[in-house]
């Protein structure tokens, strides 16, 4: 039995909320907390503490990544109409439409069970569409998922196993690709010892010794940097030793290639020297000196802030050997670009909140959603470790608002009309696609953002379009539409 407290839990979410400085309504936090806390009231996790615990752990999480007040509150209130007698409806009713959606998503995406890599598409298709709806949902599943994983050891060794592939599989690479390189990290390390075990041991042991002996080493090479750059008049907001001891997945995976074939020396980056500087100008000023300290080692200088990596990131990068022949990492980038490194499409919310409007939220979501479709095909790593069935075969169109339409390959506006209503096919007499006109028979491509033109006095649809449309859904209601004319 553990003695977390409850109510300190509380007390601790609400200092997290006043310090990162979280607007909104403490009394309808405090509300939504004591609806939880009754409605889960009796109910124990399967390490035996209250199961208010989760939930409030999981809000905790959001309010640290900053998240906003109504995203902290479904939180609070995620497995209230799953595991209680407390309905959708009555949180509708207490704390409004956009609390409520939210808890409705979370609850939709619980449903999803993870049967092995046959159903991963279907999961993460459902996965993208729910985010498509409102990207908070996933953050809060994230959280919700930290927190589960943290309890893991409770649980039998199957289940265990299950929860711990699924969030290799699915939860870390849209944590990628979303660019939230700090879940991401934390995802994989916590479900790490569950799948690879005998692995996990082995890194745990090599990593803390290796360690050891190269921070000390940073250590002096880090004063001497910070001494040379002040001499050059650059500003540094900080310089810090960067273990990869909190990204032990990832440095696994790393050592997993063929041409590092385990070899921990093969390693430049298990520690690094990172540099956060004002400006850009500063990142290449900084790049400069140190060049000028140490010989860059070649073909290791990476520039990701004139050539930002697909999900986002940026940085300068460069490997150098120092004058003891060590060989010694540096991260360079300002502020803005170390907070979209950390906390991706997450970060979005300090800098862009708008008072509650969502459609500022929506359309850099869109951006997002899109720059990760294109990745998904132009990366053929991804494709090659997963594959991505559903992907292979279906396209994701958007209509103007942001909703998602799930097509077939070569489907055309006439299709995608269709599914979005029968009278909006019926209607259409010509297509916008990505602002540009195209003719009806058009095909789309994923990520496209298509519009339907329509003409109201149109009542029937062209019959030719019977051969031209590529789903049955849309030749069914094609003929339907005709047939209806004939029997008049
Ligand atoms: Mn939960």
């Amino acid at each position: 039995m553990s003695d977390i407290n409850p109510q300190q839990e509380f007390e601790k979410l609400l200092t997290t909320i006043k310090d990162n400085q979280i607007a909104g309504d403490l009394e309808l936090l405090r509300l939504a907390y004591d609806f939880a806390f009754d409605a889960h009231a009796g109910q124990v996790r399967a390490s035996g503490e209250p199961y208010i615990i989760h939930p409030l752990a999981t809000a905790q999480k959001l309010a640290e990544m900053k998240l906003d007040m109504p995203t902290i509150m479904a939180g609070l209130l995620h497995d209230v109409p799953e595991d209680t007698k407390v309905t959708l409806k009555e949180i509708e009713k207490n704390f409004g439409v956009e609390i409520a959606k939210l808890v409705e998503g979370i609850t939709k995406l619980g449903k999803l069970k993870y049967r092995g890599m046959e159903r991963y598409a279907e999961n993460l298709r459902k996965m993208f569409v729910a985010m498509s709806e409102d990207i908070r949902v996933i953050l809060i599943k994230f959280a919700d998922r930290l927190h589960n994983l943290k309890t893991l050891d409770v649980l039998p060794p199957d289940k265990q196993f299950r929860i711990a592939k699924e969030t290799l599989e699915i939860y870390a690479p849209i944590a990628d690709r979303l660019a939230i390189g700090k879940i991401k990290g934390e995802l994989e390390d916590l479900a790490f010892q569950y799948v690879y075990p005998e692995d996990y041991k082995w890194i745990t042991t090599i990593i803390p010794r290796e360690y050891k002996i190269k921070e000390k080493y940073l250590q002096e090479v880090k004063d001497k940097v910070k001494k040379k750059l002040a001499e050059e008049n650059i500003v540094i907001d900080e310089i810090s030793v960067q273990g990869r001891t909190k990204h032990l997945y990832s440095l696994y995976k790393k050592l997993l290639r063929p041409h590092i074939n385990r070899d921990l020396n093969k390693i430049y980056d298990l520690i690094a020297l990172r540099l956060i500087v004002p400006t850009v100008v500063d990142c290449y000023g900084a790049l400069g000196v140190l060049h000028g300290m140490f010989r860059p080692m070649p073909g290791r200088i990476k520039d990701y802030i004139a050539n930002p990596k697909p999900n986002g990131y940026q940085s300068l990068h460069t490997t150098v050997f120092t004058d003891d022949g060590e060989i010694v990492e540096f991260q360079i980038r300002t502020r803005e670009m170390h907070d979209q490194a950390e906390f991706g499409i997450a970060a979005h919310w300090n800098y862009k909140e708008t008072g509650g409007k969502t459609t500022a939220k929506n359309i850099k979501w869109l951006e997002e959603l899109v720059k990760w479709q294109k990745q998904i095909t132009d990366n053929d790593q991804f494709l090659q470790t997963v594959k991505l069935d559903v992907f292979q075969n279906r396209i994701f169109v958007f209509t103007p608002k942001g909703d998602v339409i799930d097509l077939p390959e070569g489907a055309t506006p006439i299709d995608f009309a269709y599914h979005v209503h029968s009278s909006l096919g019926d209607k259409c007499v010509g297509a916008r696609v990505n602002e540009q006109l195209v003719n009806l028979g058009h095909q789309l491509q994923s990520g496209d953002i298509v519009e339907i033109i329509t003409d109201k006095n149109r009542k029937t649809p062209n019959p030719d379009w019977v051969d031209t449309v590529k789903t049955s859904m849309a030749k069914s209601k094609i003929r339907a539409a005709i047939n209806k004319i004939k029997l008049k």
